[in-house]
């Protein structure tokens, strides 16, 4: 994306929360709140049940849908799995590689990569999750673990990823759902570190985002670094009065 401006993101991951109706009813306040703001790419990621109702709600409207996760293979014996091929039908985003995912499940960087490399085939825009924990962060070791956990999802694709069809979120382990966001200096460090890293192995870069503890508080001095192009919100996500500021913040980067 060199050389083009890069539109900011705010997604809202709902993470396993609302009901469907709640679900829909969320999705519809977050539609009347956000359609008008045209200078940021709004994309919302309920759990998978709610997505065609959902779908339903923001079509034809601006406000982008994704699911929070995906499966590498396209079909077959994965019972409870959900394949790109099946999303591609319901939403064109799909985040991969969530903390939750990795450290409460167990998912891999390889895994991480085998999913991205399954929604790329299928035309779905995917948005990478890297961060560092806090004993990581704290040993001296992020630039090292976001460049291990980048490296392993570059290694796993088979065709090339172009600027466009993906997103890398940056959050920081330590920062998802605390109330301790990292510093904007902190947050605009890292992401320059990624966009480079990603820029000496593919000629270009995504657009990175930052996630952790985003607010209505915190949100324009974060979007204000040169190289945070919006943000992964999940707890915020919940509240479209909340979750509305934090876009407009977007919206005058
Ligand atoms: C997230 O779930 O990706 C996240 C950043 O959560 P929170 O905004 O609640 O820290």
């Amino acid at each position: 994306m060199s050389g083009t401006p890069r539109l900011p993101m705010v997604a809202g991951n709902w993470k396993m929360n609302t009901t469907v109706a709640e679900g829909v009813a969320l999705a519809a306040a977050v539609l009347e709140r956000c359609s008008a703001e045209t200078a940021v790419d709004v994309v919302v990621l309920p759990p998978f049940v709610h997505l065609q109702p959902v779908r339903e709600v923001l079509a034809g409207s601006r406000v982008r849908l994704g699911a929070q996760d995906v499966f590498w293979e396209d079909s077959g014996a994965y019972t409870g799995e959900v394949s790109a091929a099946m999303l591609a039908d319901l939403c064109d985003l799909v985040l991969v590689g969530h903390s939750e995912r990795r450290h409460l499940l167990g998912e891999t960087d390889a895994e991480t990569g085998r999913k991205l490399a399954a929604a790329v085939r299928h035309g779905l825009v995917g948005i990478v999750a890297v961060g560092e924990t806090e004993s990581e962060h704290d040993a001296g070791d992020t630039f090292a673990v976001v460049d291990r956990q980048l490296d392993a999802v570059l290694a796993a694709q088979s065709t090339a990823l172009t600027a466009d069809g993906w997103v890398i979120a940056y959050e920081p382990v330590w920062a998802i759902g605390t109330g301790r966001t990292a510093t904007p200096e902190q947050a605009q460090e890292v992401c320059a570190h990624i966009r480079v890293h990603v820029e000496r192995r593919l000629g270009a870069a995504p657009r990175v985002l930052y996630g952790g503890s985003v607010s209505a508080a915190n949100a324009a001095e974060l979007f204000a670094c040169p190289d945070i192009d919006g943000g992964l919100v999940g707890g915020a996500s919940l509240k479209p009065d909340v979750f509305a500021t934090i876009v407009a913040a977007a919206g005058t980067r």
